[in-house]
């Protein structure tokens, strides 16, 4: 084993000890540290000033109590945290995600991911990332309300325009942010850019909701292009049915492809005739409005089927964009998509491939877009959105497209040439980890030890 190596091993084994029990941290930490192996070779200095084992210990981990009332006036009790990852680069960002499987150990990895996101965008913009396991399911608007305010109460002690810009994630949408920024307006007594998200009558960014999902197609066809391919007339699969999903499906529809499949954690529907413009307007009232189940999708239209229990990947595609959630494609799911002759992934979900999955894509030499540079999107944009809040001012539609799309290609070029200057072209997995990395590490040693 090369030095480089049984130093990156050494790190790992720390950072395992220290961490017990939480395995997605720990996986994504393996993942990007043993990707960095060609880049401490090169520059020694990242070893020396220690930059592994200070890039793995969040700067500050805030966990908190948040009581609150139900509508039958019962006491409520959840969890509230806030990583702050990272701040080399600028201050805190990364989005909140309500749902019942958070722990520290899942906030610490979507942290951790975020700071290399953010640094791809090209974007003054630390990593963060925090959350509650609340689940919005099944609440009324007001017990979801009195939830926000009270998760808030505390949070507002530790974000603020220029030092931490939370923004939403897995069941913190438009509503949830609006509930969040009143009350954090209330007790601060400041009109700022303190989240971002909101909507555009008061400070939002056009674009916002709809900037994952349409950033990662827009890197997909930046890859499929270096094969002189297009997403037009590609047969596509999508997981999940939320933000990520609803408009990856729109941009898809745009430029010339067929969506056939969304799902839910309950499971998946197929509609082989496409789920066009039409067919997502009525997706987009169902969850976004009612907040029903994927499965009425199979009720309403003709020709489609529900698969209970299920995830898409098993219907035969050429690209695949996994939008719903973290280590959704086993290894066996990588295997089928590549037998069924898929010709891309791009992740709009963060890690929603579990690392022997990662695998089957590399070596099989599909084009395999990671979620840190496929989905930073939506990152970009909220940065975006600080920038128009910061300035007092509001761009149009087109503005932030346009820009978004140059972000996109900016981190597509970027990661390509990482992979092919330290020897492994197509590899975006490597790539991202690298560029993304140099950037955070160089700040780290021009700030010195703090
Ligand atoms: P939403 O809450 O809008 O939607 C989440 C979707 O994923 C729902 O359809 C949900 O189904 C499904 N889902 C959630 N958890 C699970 C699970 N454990 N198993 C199966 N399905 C599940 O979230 P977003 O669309 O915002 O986020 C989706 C993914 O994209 C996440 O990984 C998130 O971190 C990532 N992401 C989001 C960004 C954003 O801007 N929103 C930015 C970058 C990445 P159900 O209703 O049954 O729970």
């Amino acid at each position: 084993m090369s030095k480089v190596k049984t130093y990156i091993q050494s790190v790992l084994d720390i950072v395992k000890s220290r961490n017990p029990g939480e395995k997605e941290f720990f996986q994504a930490v393996q993942e990007v540290l043993e990707s960095l192996e060609p880049v401490l070779e090169r520059h020694p200095k990242y070893q020396d000033q220690k930059i592994l084992e200070r890039i793995t210990e969040p700067e500050r981990v805030i966990m908190f109590r948040v009581p609150w009332l139900d509508d039958k006036g019962q006491i409520q009790i959840n969890r509230g945290f806030r990583v702050q990852m990272n701040s080399a680069i600028g201050p805190y960002k990364g989005g909140l995600r309500f749902h019942p499987s958070v722990n520290v150990g899942i906030l610490k990895f979507l942290a951790f991911e975020q700071v290399f996101k953010n640094s791809l965008t090209t974007l003054p913009m630390g990593g963060g990332k925090g959350g509650s396991d609340f689940d919005p399911k099944g609440k009324s608007d007001n017990e979801v309300m009195r939830f926000c305010q009270s998760f808030m109460t505390e949070l507002c002690k530790h974000i603020g325009a220029n030092t931490d810009v939370p923004a939403g994630d897995i069941g913190v949408g438009g509503r949830e942010i609006g509930y969040l920024f009143g009350q954090y307006k209330r007790i601060i007594n400041e009109f700022t850019g303190v989240l971002t998200g909101k909507a555009v009558k008061w400070g939002g960014s056009l674009i916002r909701p709809e900037a994952t999902g349409y950033g990662c197609v827009f890197f997909a066809q930046n890859m499929l292009a270096t094969r002189g391919d297009s997403i037009k007339g590609k047969i596509c699969t999508v997981s999940g049915s939320g933000n990520v999903a609803q408009y990856t499906v729109e941009k898809i529809n745009q430029l010339g492809g067929k969506c056939v499949t969304l799902s839910d954690s309950s499971g998946t529907i197929y509609d082989p005739a496409g789920i066009d413009a039409e067919k997502l307007a009525w997706v987009m009232e169902l969850k976004n409005v009612r907040r029903g189940r994927i499965r009425e999708y199979a009720d309403k239209f003709k020709g489609s089927q529900y698969l209970d229990g299920k995830r898409p990947w098993g219907i035969k595609c050429d690209c695949a964009f996994p939008s719903a959630t973290q280590n959704e494609i086993s290894e066996e799911d990588a295997k089928t998509l590549v037998k069924n002759g898929c010709k891309l992934v791009s992740e709009g979900a963060n890690m929603p491939t579990e690392p022997g999955g990662v695998e089957v894509f590399l070596q099989s030499k599909i084009l395999y877009g990671p979620g840190k540079a496929a989905n930073a999107g939506g990152v970009a944009v909220s940065g975006l959105e600080m920038a128009q809040n910061a300035q007092h001012t509001n761009w149009t539609r087109e503005e932030v497209e346009r820009r978004l799309k140059e972000i996109m290609d900016a981190i597509h070029t970027q990661v390509k040439t990482t992979a092919e200057e330290y020897g492994m072209p197509g590899n975006y997995v490597v790539g991202a980890n690298i560029a993304g990395f140099v950037k955070v590490a160089d700040a780290m040693i021009d700030q010195g030890l703090v």
